[in-house]
C-alpha cells in the first residue's frame, strides 16, 4: 500500500485519462461542477467526471422536433474515485470501459443504400442517410 499523493484519483487525474483515453478529436465542456468529455466526431464514447465520481457512456443524441439533437448518452458505468484504488487501475478500467462504449457506437452506425456512406444513426431514415433522402427522395427535414 502506498500513501504517495499521486496514487490517489482525483478528478484531475480522471480528466487527464479521459483526454488520453477517448477517440480524437475531444471536445470538453463544463456545466457547474460536471465536466462533459466527448470522444470521436461523430461522437463516440462519453466521460462525464464530477467531483466524486465518474461516468462513461455511449455517446448518443436524440432529435428534439426535426433540427435539433441533444445529447442522449448511454451510461455504462459510473465509478466513485474511492473505489479506483490507484491511477494505473483507473486507467485500466477507463480503457476497457471506453472500448466497450465505442464498439456500442459504431455498431449502431448504418450504411446508406444510395451514397454507401456510413452514417451514425441520427442521420439515418431506415436504410437512407439524411442527405440523400433529402436530395433523391424528395423528403425535407
Ligand atoms: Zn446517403
Amino acid at each position: 500500500m502506498s500513501t504517495e499523493g499521486n496514487d490517489v484519483i482525483t478528478a484531475q487525474v480522471i480528466l487527464e485519462l479521459a483526454g488520453k483515453l477517448l477517440p480524437k478529436p475531444v471536445r470538453t465542456e463544463h456545466k457547474g461542477r460536471k465536466t462533459t468529455i466527448v470522444g470521436g466526431d461523430p461522437g463516440k464514447a462519453v466521460i462525464q467526471v464530477l467531483p466524486d465520481r465518474v461516468k462513461i457512456s455511449v455517446y448518443g443524441v436524440s432529435w428534439v422536433g426535426t433540427h435539433m439533437l441533444k445529447a442522449d448518452h448511454e451510461m455504462l458505468a459510473e465509478m466513485y474515485y474511492e473505489s479506483l484504488s490507484d491511477p494505473r487501475t483507473a486507467e485500466k478500467i477507463l480503457r476497457k470501459l471506453v472500448q466497450v462504449a465505442v464498439l456500442i457506437r459504431k455498431s449502431q452506425f448504418r450504411k446508406c443504400t444510395i451514397c454507401l456512406k456510413v452514417h451514425p444513426p441520427e442521420h439515418m431514415l431506415e436504410s437512407t442517410c439524411h442527405s440523400c433522402a433529402e436530395k433523391h427522395l424528395g423528403i425535407v427535414f
